[in-house]
């Protein structure tokens, strides 16, 4: 039995959880988990905006990493009905870039048919757009490339 700093009430070991010191041993917390959880609830709540930014700035950081970038990826890809098993070949395939602009990106959409869900290709958020816009028309796409070309763009 432990008693908790914060409730003064004397509860099981296993109603407190461990931390690891900076010396890599493991400790138990002096406060039971109840108090704990309504610490980052009140905290939570009194500063809604800044654990907002915090959650977010981590999660950005988090997608940066190989394992967070993929779990990320597959989430998006699930979403929209598509295998993540068959769109990360596609990804790996193209080696994270679009095939278009051949940016690299984290946030590649496979570019897939709506309504088969067959998978066309890897494309970033603004190539995969471009081209829904304009819905996928090549003539049109080879018009505007001419229309570009004409004013004197490349
Ligand atoms: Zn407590
Ligand atoms: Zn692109």
């Amino acid at each position: 039995m432990k008693t908790c700093k914060t409730c003064n009430i004397e509860k099981p070991l296993d109603q407190f959880a461990t931390w690891r010191r900076k010396d890599k041993s493991i400790a138990l917390q002096p406060h039971c988990k109840v108090c704990i959880r309504d610490k980052q609830r009140a905290y939570r709540a009194a500063n809604r905006e800044h654990v907002k930014e915090v959650d977010k700035a981590f999660r950005a950081s988090y997608r940066k990493t190989e394992k967070g970038n993929l779990s990320y990826r597959r989430t998006a890809w699930k979403r929209y009905g598509i295998d993540p098993e068959l769109a990360e070949l596609y990804y790996l395939a193209h080696d994270g870039k679009c095939e278009i602009c051949k940016e690299p990106g984290d946030s590649l959409c496979v570019d897939h048919c709506h309504d088969t869900k067959i998978i066309r290709g890897m494309l970033c958020q603004k190539c995969n757009t471009a081209l829904g816009l304009l819905n996928d028309d090549a003539n049109r796409l080879q018009t505007a490339y001419n229309y570009l070309i004409q004013k004197g763009y490349k």
